[in-house]
């Protein structure tokens, strides 16, 4: 499957609830619409099963990243606390295999789309031309996007080799 867009970058999020925690996808659109917006921010919702569902069409901007909702793509798994409520990477298997089957399908529709973090669009406070996890305002989405889905920042040739493709 291939999904045809023209966007640079697909920016992985997560919704900052508890695995133990149901927030499905609806009820993060009913949380969206409560706040004012038009429709859920996101592209796509990953549910804890792992299901993917559509929710921005991919010709209208998202908004899940302030100032650079124009070109992004807004991904956002279920999840990303620990009991505690402190930020972790709780994606399951499910959810990864899904991102990846959907970061595939994104990239063959646009062969130069990155693949980057919330987190990365924090504020360089030292200029260094880096993002530090000191700098980060914000700790979505709980996980480094370059380790886990750093493949896809490669060419989409490697990204079907990787995928055995
Ligand atoms: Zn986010």
């Amino acid at each position: 499957m291939k999904l045809n867009h023209n966007r640079h970058t697909a920016v992985m999020h997560v919704s900052a609830t508890k695995m133990s925690q149901n927030f499905s996808f609806e009820d993060c659109r009913a949380y969206h619409i409560s706040k004012g917006w038009s429709d859920i921010g996101y592209h796509f919702y990953i549910e804890k099963s792992g299901t993917i569902h559509k929710g921005r069409p991919l010709n209208c901007n998202g908004a899940h990243v302030r100032g650079f909702n124009n070109g992004t793509i807004g991904i956002c798994t279920e999840g990303g606390l620990d009991e505690q409520g402190a930020p972790k990477d709780t994606m399951n298997d499910l959810q990864r295999l899904s991102v990846e089957g959907l970061l595939l399908a994104l990239k063959e529709g646009n062969p130069s789309m990155k693949v980057k973090g919330h987190r990365d669009y924090s504020p360089d406070l030292n200029g260094n031309g880096k993002i530090e996890p000191f700098e980060f305002s914000k700790a979505c989405p709980c996980y480094d996007a370059q380790i886990k889905f750093g493949i896809f920042n490669s060419t989409l040739e490697n990204v079907l080799v990787r995928m055995g493709r």
